[in-house]
């Protein structure tokens, strides 16, 4: 193969992944609306064929007619459904107006039980120590102390420090209820995990106070933060955020796994599906508070600080990194403002 033939061959496959992109997005499009289950309900009316006074064979030609319908509504439901996860699976970022789309599909409302989470919390640590192990050889060839980290992972066996409770029961629920009831942000049987320990959740969350967890399905709080009296609304649109997180796992359900293993290696962080909504939503949330164009880039200013670190202590790639994380989260800013 000659270079010219090499290089054509190398620029298909972005290509083909454009079209396909394309072909499903005018496919979503395409949809007068979402079909959902419940429009089948209205399909299939609840007809009394003896007030109707009809005969046998028409009242079987009327059933089969229903029928056929309710089959072609589930058919075009389901196939929508698929070309919203083939489209999610592509992992590009979604426009404010996909973002309305999307939280109009159905999902599946499966969230773990407390029980179920309690496991997950007790489990931490032994798997924390478990993984250390497994990677004796590199830490160690790092010049690191492997019995040190699994000794601080050993003090949290016994870990104490959180509590687990309905989302409704969440300290500022109000303040976020009817935003999340108009966007379509179901919440029924979501758990949240409230962390109240700083050195637990640095040593398995980091820096974030919010976090989401695919597996289990759930949302992991620092209490200090959320459940201080004064929080700062910005801080607590960070609920909302992990709640669209939420709301994609919950509808991807059983290719969460397949999103989670990457489609493409994903370097950037916010041009991601799940970014894209969950960030954008944050700042739908944030319009709906009144908040001002400006007031939103601030915050978004902000945090691309606090997770970078400021630029002084930054090398040039890292500062390019965090100049093009921001420079996405300015589009959602401006995708949702209008700005
Ligand atoms: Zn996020």
């Amino acid at each position: 193969m000659d270079t010219k033939a090499m290089e054509a061959a190398q620029e298909e496959k972005p290509d083909e992944r454009t079209a396909r992109l394309q072909s499903l997005r005018s496919d979503i499009a395409c949809y007068n609306g979402p079909v959902k289950s419940t429009d089948m309900e209205i399909v299939r009316p609840s007809l009394n064929f003896q007030e109707l006074n009809i005969s046998p064979e028409t009242q079987n030609a009327l059933e089969t007619k229903i029928q056929l319908e309710v089959s072609l509504k589930e058919k075009q439901r389901k196939e929508y459904e698929t070309k919203w996860k083939e489209f999610l699976l592509l992992d590009e970022p979604l426009s404010f107006t996909e973002v309305r789309r999307f939280m109009q599909l159905e999902r599946p409302n499966k969230f773990p039980s407390s029980d179920e989470l309690l496991t997950y919390l007790e489990n931490k640590p032994q798997e924390a120590i478990q993984d250390a192990e497994a990677h004796r050889v590199e830490i160690e060839g790092r010049g690191g102390n492997v019995r040190g980290i699994v000794k601080n992972y050993e003090r949290f066996k016994d870990f104490k420090d959180f509590e687990i409770k309905r989302v409704e029961d969440l300290c500022h629920w109000n303040k976020i209820k009817s935003f999340l009831e108009t966007s379509n942000l179901k919440t029924k049987g979501i758990r949240v995990i409230v962390i109240d320990n700083e050195e637990y959740w640095k040593n398995f969350y980091g820096s974030n106070p919010s976090k989401s967890e695919v597996e289990p399905k759930t949302i992991i709080l620092k209490k200090e933060l959320f459940e201080s009296e004064n929080i700062s609304e910005e801080n607590l649109s960070w609920i909302v955020h992990e709640i669209g997180h939420l709301s994609f796992y919950d509808f991807l359900d059983d290719k969460n796994g397949e999103y989670m293993t990457g489609v493409q290696g994903r370097q950037k962080y916010t041009e991601t599906a799940m970014e894209s909504i969950a960030f954008q939503i944050q700042v739908d949330y944030l319009k709906g508070l009144g908040k001002t164009g400006e007031q939103c880039l601030t915050f978004m200013r902000s945090y691309v600080d606090e997770s970078f670190g400021s630029d002084e202590n930054l090398d040039n790639s890292e500062k390019k990194l965090k100049q093009k994380e921001l420079e996405q989260l300015i589009r959602y800013v401006n995708g949702v403002l209008k700005l």
